[in-house]
C-alpha cells in the first residue's frame, strides 16, 4: 500500500467518534503497511537463536541416513519368526550405536543390538530386551512380535531435499537442534531489526534526578527496554525529551535517520495531540487513532522518512497493551515473519463479576491460576487504572473481553491473554 492511500484508508474514520477505531481494524491497517527488513547476514548456527530465517533450509541427505534400532534388544529377519509358539535364535555378534555389526545375519541368527544402532543387513525386525530370554548365545521370546518393528527407517524424520524450514521462519531451540543434526553450521537471517525509542513529557525525570512537585519518574522507558529485548532488536534508548516541538522534531529526526523503527510514549491524548499532529504532518505521515481499546485510547501511526513510526499513549499500562497488541506483532512482520503467531487466547472461568461498559474492547490485567478443583481460573486485580503499572507486575495475563461485552456477573468464561510468552 502506498503511504498516500494507506493515510487516506486509515484517516477516514470519523474524529468525533471516541470508539472510531476497532483493535482488528487498526492491526489490518498496521499489518498492510509494514514493509519488513530486505538485508541478510550469514550467522554461526548458534547465533541465529530468536532471529528469522532469510532462506529455505533444505535437508542436504536423509535423517537418519540409515535404518537404525529404536530400542535395546536383538536385530532378527522375521521370516524366522514362528508361525505360532516361542522363537529360538542364535546371537551372531553385536551392534552399537556408531559401531555396526558387520557381518551378515544367516537364517536362524540374531544380533544384539543397542538403541541408534545401523540394522545389521538380512534384518528387518528388532524385539525389545524385556520381551526376550536370553541363556549363552541364544535368545528365546513369544509370539505377537511383528515384521518391522522397534525400526526407525533412514528418511523417517527428513528426506533428503526436502525443505525443513521455509525463509520467514523464526529459529527457536528445537530448530537450533535440527538443523545441527543435518550438519548445517551457517545460516542465512534477516538482519536485526533497529527501534529507537524515546519518552515525552515535561513531567518526567530520569532515574538519579531528584524528583520535583508535579514530576514523576519515566517508567516506560524502562518496561519498553524489556519488551524489546525479549524481541531481540536492537535499540537507541534516546532519553526523555520535553514537551518542545523543537526538541520533539530533532529527536524524530535524528531517529528516522538510522532506525526502522520509531517509539514513542506521550504526546498523543487529546490537547497534547495537536501541535504532535501538527509536527508528525510536516515530518511525515502519520494518522491519529482514537483506538476503541482500553487502555490505550490514543495511538498514533505510520513512517517518518524511512522509519515506521508508533506513537503510543503515555499511560504506563495503555504503553505496555499498545505494545503487545499492536508492536509486538508488527515488529515480527518487520524481522521477516510473514505469519506471525497471534497470542493464544484461552478460556478461563472468572472468579469475580467484571465491570465493563460496551464499546471498547477491554484488556483487564488477572491473574490466572489452578483452582482446587482442578480448573484454570482467573481473578481480575484490583485497580484497573491505565496509570497504575503495578497492575500490570501483579497480574500474569489479560482478561479480554470483547467490543460489545458489558458486565459480567462473577462465573462466566472469559478469554485471557498470557503476559509471559507474548515476548
Ligand atoms: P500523556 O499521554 O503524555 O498525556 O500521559 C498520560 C499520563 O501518563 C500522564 O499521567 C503522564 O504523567 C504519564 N506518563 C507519560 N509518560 C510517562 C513515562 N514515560 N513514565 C511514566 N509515566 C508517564
Ligand atoms: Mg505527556
Amino acid at each position: 500500500m502506498t503511504t498516500t492511500d494507506f493515510i487516506r484508508a486509515a484517516s477516514c474514520a470519523d474524529d468525533y467518534d471516541p470508539n472510531s477505531m476497532s483493535v482488528e481494524k487498526a492491526r489490518k491497517y498496521i499489518r498492510d503497511y509494514l514493509s519488513p527488513v530486505q538485508s541478510k547476514e550469514c550467522l554461526p548456527l548458534r547465533n541465529a537463536l530468536g532471529r528469522v530465517l532469510a532462506e529455505d533450509i533444505l535437508s542436504p541427505h536423509n535423517v537418519p541416513n540409515h535404518d537404525n534400532s529404536a530400542m535395546d534388544g536383538y536385530a532378527l529377519n522375521a521370516d524366522d519368526l514362528q508361525p505360532s509358539g516361542p522363537t529360538t535364535l542364535h546371537i551372531a555378534g553385536t551392534a552399537f550405536a556408531g559401531k555396526a555389526y558387520a557381518g551378515k545375519v544367516g537364517r536362524g541368527e540374531c544380533v544384539r543390538i543397542m538403541t541408534g544402532a545401523v540394522i545389521p543387513v538380512g534384518c528387518d525386525t528388532v524385539v525389545i530386551q524385556e520381551h526376550v530370554q536370553a541363556e549363552g548365545q541364544t535368545i528365546t521370546f513369544g509370539e505377537g512380535v511383528k515384521r518391522g518393528q522397534n525400526l526407525r527407517y533412514a528418511g523417517e524424520d527428513l528426506k533428503q531435499g526436502q525443505a525443513v524450514f521455509p525463509a520467514g521462519h523464526l529459529v527457536r531451540p528445537a530448530d537450533l537442534g535440527l538443523i545441527a543434526s543435518l550438519g548445517i553450521g551457517d545460516v542465512k537471517v534477516y538482519r536485526r531489526l533497529r527501534v529507537a525509542f524515546f519518552s515525552t513529557g515535561d513531567e518526567l525525570a530520569s532515574i538519579g534526578q531528584p524528583l520535583a512537585e508535579g514530576q514523576v519518574y519515566d517508567s516506560n522507558r524502562y518496561t519498553l527496554y524489556g519488551m524489546l529485548t525479549r524481541l531481540g532488536v536492537e535499540m537507541i534508548d534516546m532519553g526523555v525529551v520535553r514537551d518542545d516541538p523543537r526538541l520533539l522534531e530533532n529527536a524524530l529526526n535524528e531517529a528516522a535517520a538510522s532506525v526502522d523503527v520509531i517509539l514513542t510514549s506521550g504526546g498523543v491524548s487529546v490537547g497534547e495531540a495537536d501541535y504532535m499532529k501538527q509536527l508528525l504532518n510536516q515530518l511525515g505521515q502519520v494518522v491519529f487513532w482514537k483506538i476503541a481499546m482500553k487502555p490505550g485510547r490514543p495511538l498514533a501511526y505510520g513512517k517518518i522518512g524511512k522509519a515506521h513510526y508508533f506513537g503510543l499513549p503515555g499511560n504506563p499500562v495503555a504503553v505496555m497493551v499498545t505494545f503487545y497488541q499492536f508492536v509486538r506483532e508488527a515488529m515480527l512482520v518487520l524481522m521477516g515473519q510473514p505469519n506471525p503467531v497471534p497470542a493464544p487466547l484461552l478460556p478461563a472461568i472468572c472468579v469475580a463479576p467484571l465491570k465493563k461498559a460496551p464499546g471498547r474492547t477491554e484488556f483487564q490485567r488477572g491473574t490466572l491460576f489452578l483452582d482446587q478443583d482442578g480448573a484454570w481460573k482467573v481473578r481480575p486485580i484490583g485497580n484497573q487504572g491505565s496509570g497504575v503499572l503495578r497492575s500490570m507486575s501483579e497480574a500474569n495475563c489479560f482478561i479480554v473481553m470483547p467490543e460489545s461485552c458489558g458486565n459480567l456477573p462473577a462465573g462466566e468464561t472469559v478469554q485471557v491473554q498470557l503476559l509471559e510468552g507474548i515476548v
